[in-house]
């Protein structure tokens, strides 16, 4: 992997949280939310993060931002040509790099203050970092509004005016208003109706464009980033167990997980009947995961060193960039979704 072009490098990220009982609040066991996670995004694109809820892609992504303070682990960032690794950075050494790094929330109906209008929603960064001040404050709300398709009449109004979609572009614009260079997507269109994902997402990659941003977009389904992912990430109980280019991964899946959330996405020729993947049982307590590798109990291809031994990533073609962390992923041959021709074939 050529370092250069990388803005965010996470290695062997840890993020546990103590389970206290009794009186005391004595520390009985630890949510192992994110378990030694380890990945890189390169300037400018998109790389996406699923899995199921509660498998840790939150975590991971409000560690990166230094919202929580991962346990163990490292977080480089690239600013001004040099690596820093953030992880660490006491809240005054981190204040550089705040400006840098915004989030877009999942529920654009919670994430926005209904007391306040959307000229001091955009504008609380601005004036929080003292960015801007007096009257260029307003003409600066209605560039962020204008640039996420709302208007300078919108200033004035306060969120519970807006439909869910409208909300989601006030809070990127606020997202936007201190000219990050890497945005965490949340699940930012999870909360939306479907006609409506599909507008916010055009948004989103256009905005990618104009403003030379990069993201990290959080999903629970691998439909919805099918098409905005330059590379894809597949989370399970704390850990990656997959992570290749959009193509590699959708097309030639390399591990069984992948496969059943890929057996999941609708299909583009809904007459084409293809057997979903079901996956057996719960996803198992973070607490206490199993041993080996944590997809055994679930996984249908398991044989007996898989609940002996935790595979680890590993590339699957050497130069690919695609890698599995599955003991047989070079012997299974697996299902990923139809390409357009094999659809018409
Ligand atoms: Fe399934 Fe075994 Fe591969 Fe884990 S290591 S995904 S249990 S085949």
């Amino acid at each position: 992997m050529s370092t250069n072009d990388v803005l965010l490098e996470v290695k062997d990220l840890k993020m546990y949280f103590p389970v206290q009982k009794g009186l005391l609040r004595r520390v009985v066991g630890h949510v192992k939310a994110v378990d030694g996670v380890s990945f890189f995004i390169r300037d400018g694109e998109t790389l996406g993060l699923v899995g199921e809820s509660g498998c840790g892609k939150t975590t991971t992504g409000r560690c990166i931002l230094r919202a929580l303070d991962p346990t163990e682990g490292e977080i480089w960032f690239t600013k001004d040509g040099k690596r820093e690794n953030i992880a660490q950075l006491t809240p005054a050494q981190l204040s550089p790099y705040r400006s840098e790094m915004q989030i877009i929330f999942q529920d654009p109906f919670s994430s926005l203050n209904p007391r306040m209008t959307v000229m001091d929603i955009v504008s609380e960064p601005l004036r929080i970092h003292k960015l801007v001040r007096g009257a260029e404050i307003k003409e600066k709300v209605r560039e962020l509004l204008e640039s996420v398709g709302l208007q300078a009449q919108h200033m004035n109004r306060y969120p519970y005016a807006f439909s869910g979609g409208q909300r989601q572009r006030v809070g990127i614009a606020r997202a936007l208003a201190l000219r990050p260079r890497l945005i965490v997507c949340d699940e930012p269109v999870s909360a939306l109706d479907v006609s409506i994902q599909a507008q916010v997402l055009n948004l989103l990659d256009g905005l990618q464009k104009d403003y030379g941003l990069t993201y990290l977009f959080i999903a629970h389904n691998l439909s919805v980033v099918q098409h905005i992912c330059t590379r894809v990430a597949v989370m399970y109980l704390g850990d990656l167990v997959e992570t290749g280019s959009s193509d590699n991964l959708y097309h030639r899946p390399k591990h069984p997980y992948t496969e059943a959330l890929l057996s999941a996405v609708p299909k583009t020729d809904p007459t084409k009947k293809s057997k979903r993947v079901l996956l057996e049982g719960d996803v198992p307590s973070p607490v206490n995961p199993p041993s080996g590798c944590k997809f055994h109990p679930r996984c249908s291809y398991a044989k007996d060193i898989c609940s002996q031994e935790r595979p680890t990533l590993q590339e699957t073609v050497p130069g690919s960039d695609h890698y599995a962390a599955c003991h047989f992923a070079a012997e299974l041959s697996l299902r990923g979704i139809e390409t357009s021709q094999s659809a018409s074939a």
